[in-house]
């Protein structure tokens, strides 16, 4: 039943020791912060690559190419005077940035061109904005739109993140590319839904750190719109809470749940989104063999390793 597990699994074993298994494109966890975890941890519980939605861009940009788990990022927050995360103990001033002005000239204090730019020569493969209806501050929809046509200039995607009373409407008006977490403050209605899946939007799921009315609303949200065609990346919020490092079965048992299964759920562990994320030269091995029905995928991808692609030989059965 290796069909179940995408069109890229194929029987293999390892070439030193001969352990039969499956093998499977590198897996990505599309949203860590890694000035908050051990990522060290993360290539042997099967996460070879990241994408960082939130640190400090100097820091991020001094990181070794080399070193796995493979890392995209964002850099900075780019939020309102006062915004989310402004002063949470978890996002020092380094990792935050004030967006004042629509400018798109470059150079201008606080302009939205200006925090691009500095995203931008830092290397980010991202721009992070964040949208959240409780704080002292919000970005408006002008000042957003500005972020994304400056992003969209040079080329990089923006992720969201979203909280509170209409800020889906507002990352949909400004033609957000991925949000930074399933919609989990407010009910998502079916128009806003089409209008996510017409755009292209991505959704990065973290349904796992949620409970209560929340995680209802973020598992109804992430089903209907994956039932719509909508593109699904699995995400943990890494250094938000205490989670695994590596795999988690909890949030894959949650993918699974809403309606992401089988090679659906492998295509959001697998999809090298955005651009920079390299997974170059290593493949997921998986010891053992395949599951036997798509309800065993979650609790399977457990045993992930991260596998340099030459200790791997393909069984073509
Ligand atoms: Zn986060």
């Amino acid at each position: 039943m290796i069909e179940m597990l995408g069109p890229d699994a194929r029987f293999a074993r390892r070439a030193l020791t001969g352990e039969h298994g499956v093998s499977l494109p590198a897996f990505v966890d599309h949203h860590v912060h890694l000035h908050l975890i051990d990522e060290h941890a993360l290539p042997a519980g099967g996460i070879a690559a990241v994408l960082d939605l939130g640190g400090d861009p100097t820091a991020l940009a001094r990181r070794s190419r080399e070193t796995m788990p493979h890392a995209a990022y964002a850099g900075a927050f780019l939020t309102a005077p006062g915004g989310y995360p402004s002063g949470k103990s978890w996002a020092p001033a380094a990792t935050v940035r004030e967006v004042s002005s629509t400018s798109r000239h470059p150079g201008v204090p606080g302009g939205a061109a200006t925090a691009v730019d500095e995203q931008v020569s830092c290397a980010a493969s991202v721009i992070k904005v964040a949208l959240h209806a409780g704080a002292p501050g919000v970005l408006d929809l002008p000042t957003l739109e500005a972020i994304v046509a400056s992003a969209r200039e040079r080329g990089l995607p923006v992720v969201a993140h979203v909280e509170g009373e209409g800020m889906t409407r507002r990352a949909l008006d400004a033609g957000v590319d991925a949000l930074a977490h399933t919609p989990f403050s407010e009910w998502v209605d079916g128009a806003s839904i089409a209008r996510a899946v017409a755009l292209g939007q991505r959704w990065i799921s973290t349904l796992a750190i949620h409970d209560g009315v929340e995680r209802e609303r973020a598992m109804l949200n992430l089903e209907t719109f994956a039932r719509a065609g909508g593109h699904v990346l699995y995400g943990t919020d890494l250094g938000n809470g205490e989670r695994p490092a590596g795999i988690d079965v909890a949030e894959l048992e949650a993918l699974h749940a809403a309606g992401v299964r089988g090679p659906s759920l492998i295509a959001a562990l697998t999809a090298a989104w955005p651009g920079g994320v390299a997974t170059r030269g290593v493949a997921t091995f998986i010891p053992g063999p395949a599951p036997s029905s798509d309800d065993g995928i979650p609790a399977w991808l457990a045993g992930a390793t991260v596998t340099p692609i030459e200790e791997l030989v393909h069984d073509d059965h």
